[in-house]
């Protein structure tokens, strides 16, 4: 076992802390506030490598390890979820899913200008219908010639307005359950696409969430992902990569938490000394501490055997699980600390709960992962290698 980061790990960190210190943390409580998402903040991450962080130079990504997308996805949180959240669609559930699955020449189409941030990936599973229950989904895609015609909607989907790629998923045939799902890469540009924001979020305010509508939009047969029926499976396994963002990034967002309440518990006093030296405080940092480094643990074991190639839906889950819940603890723990203070925007805890709880619902809920944990203790759930794993590191 080796604890140590690297010193290019430890650079990649200081640079992205910067950057929020910067670009981030200055602007993020106006943008909060008018649901506004920065597209040039994403340009930056871009101009920085850090939009393909993990994917090979060979195809136009920084050649990092996956342990360093973790930490990008960290740093990033800690200045807000919306920004992580993009990386995490963008990065996690579109590039690292063509990696793993897509054809040379869907790759260099896609995955290319993906990894160096001209173009951005998002990722269509859920449907109004269809949330934690994948195979309820309603989208249909029929071959015709040499492409396939989409029709359906989906809902809830990160960067709806402003990715160029999408996978979307659809059923191919209905009669085989999910193993009759498919994946497509699809364009925004295609005839018969539209997108729709959704108003009224409790949190990521700062980020870009909504609809996606196909209506009888053909797709080439030619960006099929996989082939017909892989859909499930692809989806799967762009969640391992997925919730291991999200795992990285409720970590960022207990360090937010830890940041604001310890200031705050030395700058304000009663009974006649600070609030931090009350033990029931105390107990509320503990927490925090305990949860940041527990969690980071965990996410940096599941990036150690993504570096390996090898199988990690279990360890992932239990990352993306509890780092999650950790965070919302830590956030509501922070907005108690912050007394009064803590239920207006004038301290940026309030943003950290609303912001919170939504990585405790998207790519598994909470009963989600804690049902995935028992079946694998129990034994009715067992991993077996994928017909196309994710690539190793090369490095
Ligand atoms: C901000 C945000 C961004 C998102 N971005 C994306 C995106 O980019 N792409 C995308 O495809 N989706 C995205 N989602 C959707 C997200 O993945 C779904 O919301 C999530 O999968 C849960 O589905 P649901 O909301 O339909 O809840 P449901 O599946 O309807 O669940 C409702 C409740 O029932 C519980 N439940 C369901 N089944 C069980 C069971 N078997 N046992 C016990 N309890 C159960 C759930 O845990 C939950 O508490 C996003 C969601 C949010 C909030």
């Amino acid at each position: 076992m080796n604890f140590d980061f690297s010193d290019e790990q430890v650079m990649l960190r200081k640079a992205v802390r910067s950057f929020v210190d910067h670009e981030i943390m200055p602007n993020i409580g106006e943008w909060d506030a008018k649901g506004h998402f920065d597209q040039q903040t994403l340009k930056k991450l871009a101009g920085l490598g850090l939009m393909g962080v993990c994917i090979p130079e060979t195809y136009g990504g920084s050649g990092m390890d996956y342990n360093s997308l973790a930490i990008v996805c960290e740093e990033l949180e800690r200045g807000d979820t919306a920004f992580r959240t993009a990386v995490s669609v963008h990065t996690g559930l579109n590039s690292m899913t063509l990696l793993q699955w897509a054809t040379e020449s869907q790759k260099q189409k896609y995955l290319v200008p993906q990894a160096r941030g001209e173009k951005i990936g998002a990722f269509g599973l859920t449907e109004p219908a269809a949330g934690s229950d994948v195979a309820a989904l309603q989208t249909t895609a029929t071959l015709d010639g040499d492409h396939y015609v989409l029709n359906g909607q989906k809902t809830w989907i990160s960067l709806c307005d402003v990715a160029d790629h999408f996978l979307v998923f659809a059923y191919t045939d209905k009669s085989k359950k999910h193993h009759g799902i498919s994946c497509f890469i699809v364009e925004r540009t295609y005839e018969g696409f539209s997108s729709k924001a959704t108003k009224g979020k409790l949190g990521i305010r700062a980020g870009n969430t909504g609809e996606l509508f196909f209506d009888q939009m053909k797709v080439p047969k030619e960006n099929l992902l996989g082939d017909e029926g892989d859909g499930f499976k692809i989806a799967m396994s762009a969640l391992d990569s997925g919730r291991f963002t999200v795992a990285a990034g409720a970590c960022g967002q207990i360090m937010a938490c830890l940041e604001a309440s310890v200031e705050y518990c030395h700058e304000r006093k009663t009974f006649g000394k600070e609030i931090g030296k009350h033990q029931l405080v105390q107990q509320m940092i503990a927490k925090m501490e305990a949860g940041l480094h527990m969690s980071r643990l965990l996410v940096y074991r599941a990036g150690a055997l993504k570096n390996k190639g090898v199988r990690n839906t279990r360890e992932t889950s239990l990352a993306k699980w509890q780092a999650c819940d950790f965070a919302n603890q830590a956030a509501d723990d922070a907005v108690q600390i912050h007394g009064a203070y803590g239920y207006s925007n004038e301290y940026p805890v309030e943003r950290y709960l609303r912001n919170s709880k939504a990585p405790v619902i998207y790519e598994g809920t909470r009963e989600i992962h804690t049902i995935m944990q028992a079946e694998y203790v129990l034994g009715y759930r067992k991993d077996k290698p994928l017909s196309q794993m994710l690539p190793a590191w090369e490095g």
